[in-house]
């Protein structure tokens, strides 16, 4: 075992305990107030400076001393609105929010990385800088980039990891390209004239025009996207109406529209617009009006080539094989690619599924947990890459 190794190795209690600590208090985006103070003592008690952005967020530079590039690892800070099911001795205190998502872990591991290489200064050369980043689940990241995560110093490059239960535990997953989806949230009103159901020509009916946009917008995914682009079209609330016999004035409809692809979000190739192009048109043909409003809520991931070779390379040191390395896509979304559609960028899936310990519900799910045995793998990670990208020449 080589001696990086072995010192996180020994704190594997350590990395436990803490994600154990963070999974029991768990805060929403933007409002991560004892999280915050939790990761600022951590990061002082082990002599590094730390510097708020964004509210709570967290930024901690450290310095080799010696010249060379900026690294950045990222770890996001927030829970979910989800009331934690089962009854782990370390369930969330904090009624209705859940650590549902992994990112107790991400804090954990960072925050133990960041302690082996504050002993490990002699390996390196350039600064590393450590970023606790809040509100990952509604694109935090956008805030903290508007606040200069990025500069001062300017960063070279950027890591980070998610624990993923849709891989083993022992595996990871690292690609190049586009590997996490972008994700467009819709919010429309379809207007039409109230009245009575017994007399619909006087009226003009909204119901059925929403019920023709749902189905309509569907021909974007399957005729007028490439089907090599993944394009994924959900309403998840419809609205309107009072009872059985009245035509309402309108109907609410609120949706995601999902890409695994690189394509300009405000470009007129983008499903946004065919989706907005189709519903106008729809509207139109049921004599109906409607207002639609898109928010580009997260552009897709992509993995740069290089950065995504380099940590396979640290993958598999940090695995001893690089047969446990798959390649993949989530259409999920995750706002790291704001850091990485600015600078060279590479996020890792690591696997935690593990069905004897029920590490295999899926993120989001009010009984998901992870396997502790993959925290110090975690670490490793992020230990070896800051090693291995600021090597001294
Ligand atoms: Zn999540
Ligand atoms: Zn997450």
């Amino acid at each position: 075992m080589d001696p990086i190794q072995k010192q996180i190795n020994e704190l594997e209690h350590e990395v436990i305990s803490l994600r154990r600590e963070f999974h029991m208090f768990p805060e929403l985006g933007f409002a991560e107030f004892e999280t915050a103070v939790k990761i600022e003592h951590y990061l002082r008690n082990i002599g590094l400076t730390t510097k708020r952005v964004a509210g709570t967020g967290i930024v901690s530079v450290f310095d080799s001393g010696r010249p060379g590039p900026c690294l950045m690892l990222r770890a996001d800070m927030d829970a979910l609105p989800i009331k934690e099911a089962g009854d782990l001795p370390y369930k969330s205190k904090n009624e209705g929010v859940m650590h549902a998502c992994g990112h107790d872990a991400h804090i954990a591991m960072l925050l133990v990385a960041s302690k082996v290489l504050k002993t490990n200064k002699d390996l390196f050369a350039g600064k590393i800088k450590f970023v606790f980043q809040p509100d990952e689940e509604v694109a935090g990241a956008v805030k903290m980039v508007k606040h200069g995560v990025l500069e001062n110093p300017k960063v070279d490059a950027v890591m980070g990891l998610h624990i993923w239960s849709l891989i083993p535990s022992g595996r990871v997953c690292i690609s190049s390209g586009v590997v996490m989806g972008g994700l467009d949230v819709f919010k429309m009103k379809v207007k039409g004239k109230g009245g009575h159901t017994g007399y619909p020509h006087e009226a003009i009916d909204p119901v059925i025009a929403a019920a023709s946009i749902i189905q309509s917008v569907q021909a974007v995914q399957t005729r007028e996207m490439d089907a090599q682009k993944p394009t994924v079209i959900m309403f998840g609330k419809l609205a309107g109406g009072e009872k059985s016999n009245i035509i309402p004035e309108e109907v609410y409809l609120e949706g995601t529209i999902r890409f695994l692809h690189d394509t300009d979000p405000d470009g007129p190739e983008s499903p946004s617009n065919r989706f907005v192009r189709i519903c106008k048109s729809v509207c139109q043909a049921h004599q109906c009006n409607c207002e639609i409003s898109i928010e580009h809520e997260n552009i897709p991931l992509v993995n740069d080539e290089k950065m995504a070779g380099f940590a396979r390379k640290v993958a598999a040191d940090v695995f001893n094989s690089p047969d446990i390395i798959d390649a993949g896509q989530y259409i999920a979304s995750e706002d790291f690619s704001e850091y990485s559609s600015r600078i060279p960028g590479v996020f890792i899936f690591l696997g935690c599924a593990n069905k004897d310990k029920k590490s295999d519900f899926p993120h989001h799910n009010p009984s998901f947990n992870i396997d502790e045995d993959v925290l110090t793998k975690g670490v490793e990670l992020h230990v070896k890459g800051a090693l291995e990208f600021l090597r001294p020449v």
